[in-house]
């Protein structure tokens, strides 16, 4: 791990209890109850002020045999740990996993690395359910391609065992043979216990917070996978389970229960990940999200390079992105390409948080050289087309 209890005391003076479990929060008498794991020892711990963090919990889909073993959930280092074990010890043949989200993705590319049959169940008519389904469908593609055997628009109806052990993965079509099973199904906000003290939950049950990460609750902190987030496109709360949120919420949470003043605007749910050399990015609001919310908007997608075509390396990259109708405010984008394409999604994050319209977006001085760019990158090409439909 990055820093050892003995760490913390010696760099911080902080006491840090690993293998201890808080089981209830005492709003009325600030205290909570701690159970050390290992010893089954209790007590009640006093507090001033209480920081919650206490990160989200991965959904398992709720049919008969979902804990035999072999069926995995990856969640934490130590559950990677396990399973790569397992892989190195069995060395198992098919490995069959649920869900196409962005862990269920980097998982099948690990199984593919060593070797196996991977076989990848999703529910909806493409992978990466974040993106627009013309986006996903390029994503999907790169799985069928590299001799994934990908089943879109089917749901897990059960589970095969032999001897307490998976032997089958059951859809609403097939019967999967499988060694190995990983659930990529998604988490939800780990708020259980702050719920049952009272402390006030929202967009599915994340803990509310305002812009200095306080709970409802005088004293109370939250940030993280457990709170819900402020959106700042749709501005209205969100659920978002990010390192790169959690990091700022946490510290933001730090600096005001150390007295000083700090505040987290918001996030825009920017995220990337890959797949074997498939590149996959998006921020802001996607188009079913605009839908959702009623507005009215246009969309510029361009597929081209990444680099002039006549340089060497030069490879496929699809962007679109979306605005506003009428005024062509940027309201989101999405990335997916080969080698040195996802990252392009920050220049479209950060014309979202300045406010920028894709007219604005067409001016952007970015850099060029044909080792780096076109002339006109990529992202100004998708902001063109944008104006042209405005
Ligand atoms: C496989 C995987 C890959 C990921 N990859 C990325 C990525 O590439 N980019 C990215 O931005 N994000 C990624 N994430 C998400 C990222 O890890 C999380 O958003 C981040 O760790 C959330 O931080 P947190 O502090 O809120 O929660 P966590 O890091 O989950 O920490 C919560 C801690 O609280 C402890 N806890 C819970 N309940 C109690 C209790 N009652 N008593 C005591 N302790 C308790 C838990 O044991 C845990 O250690 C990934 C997540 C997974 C699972």
């Amino acid at each position: 791990m990055a820093r050892t209890p003995e760490a913390f005391k010696k760099n911080q003076d902080i006491d840090a209890y690993v293998r201890h479990e808080v089981t209830e929060i005492d709003l009325s008498d600030r205290r909570v109850r701690v159970e050390n794991l290992d010893t089954g020892k209790e007590w009640w711990e006093p507090f001033d002020q209480l920081m919650v963090a206490t990160g989200a919990v991965a959904l398992r889909p709720p049919i008969e045999n979902i804990d035999a073993e072999g069926i995995y959930g990856i969640t934490t280092l130590k559950s990677g740990m396990i399973f790569k074990g397992v892989v190195d010890r069995e060395k198992p043949r098919r490995g069959v996993v649920i869900g196409g989200g962005y862990i269920g993705l980097e998982m099948a590319e690990a199984m593919l690395m060593r070797g196996m049959e991977v076989s990848l169940v999703e529910m909806a008519p493409e992978v990466m359910g974040t993106l627009d389904p013309d986006i996903g469908a390029i994503v999907s593609q790169s799985l069928i391609d590299h001799k994934v055997d990908l089943y879109r628009e089917e749901a897990l109806t059960g589970i095969e065992v032999k001897n307490g052990k998976v032997t089958a993965v059951i859809t609403e079509n097939r019967v999967l043979p499988a060694d190995i099973v990983v659930l990529g199904t998604g988490v939800r906000p780990n708020s259980d216990l702050a719920k049952a003290a009272g402390i006030p939950v929202g967009v599915r049950d994340g803990i509310i917070v305002n812009e200095r990460q306080q709970t409802e609750i005088e004293g109370v902190w939250s940030a993280g996978d457990c709170v819900q987030t402020h959106h700042l496109i749709s501005k209205k709360p969100f659920y978002v389970a990010l390192g790169t949120v959690a990091n700022k919420q946490g510290m933001v949470a730090g600096i005001n229960i150390g007295g000083d003043d700090a505040v987290f605007p918001g996030a825009i749910g920017t995220a990337i990940t890959k797949f074997m050399e498939t590149e996959i990015s998006r921020t802001g609001l996607s188009q079913k999200e605009i839908e959702d919310l009623g507005w009215e908007f246009i969309t510029g997608k361009v597929k081209t390079r990444n680099k002039p075509g006549y340089y060497p390396g030069a490879a496929e990259i699809t962007v679109k992105i979306h605005a506003e109708k009428g005024s062509g405010k940027l309201l989101g984008g999405q990335i997916v390409g080969k080698q040195e394409s996802g990252k392009r999604i920050d220049t479209i994050a950060t014309c979202l948080h300045a406010g920028f319209t894709v007219e604005q977006m067409v001016f952007l001085d970015l850099s060029y050289a044909p080792p780096f760019s076109p002339v006109w990158d990529p992202v100004a090409v998708a902001a063109r087309k944008a104006v042209k439909e405005i």
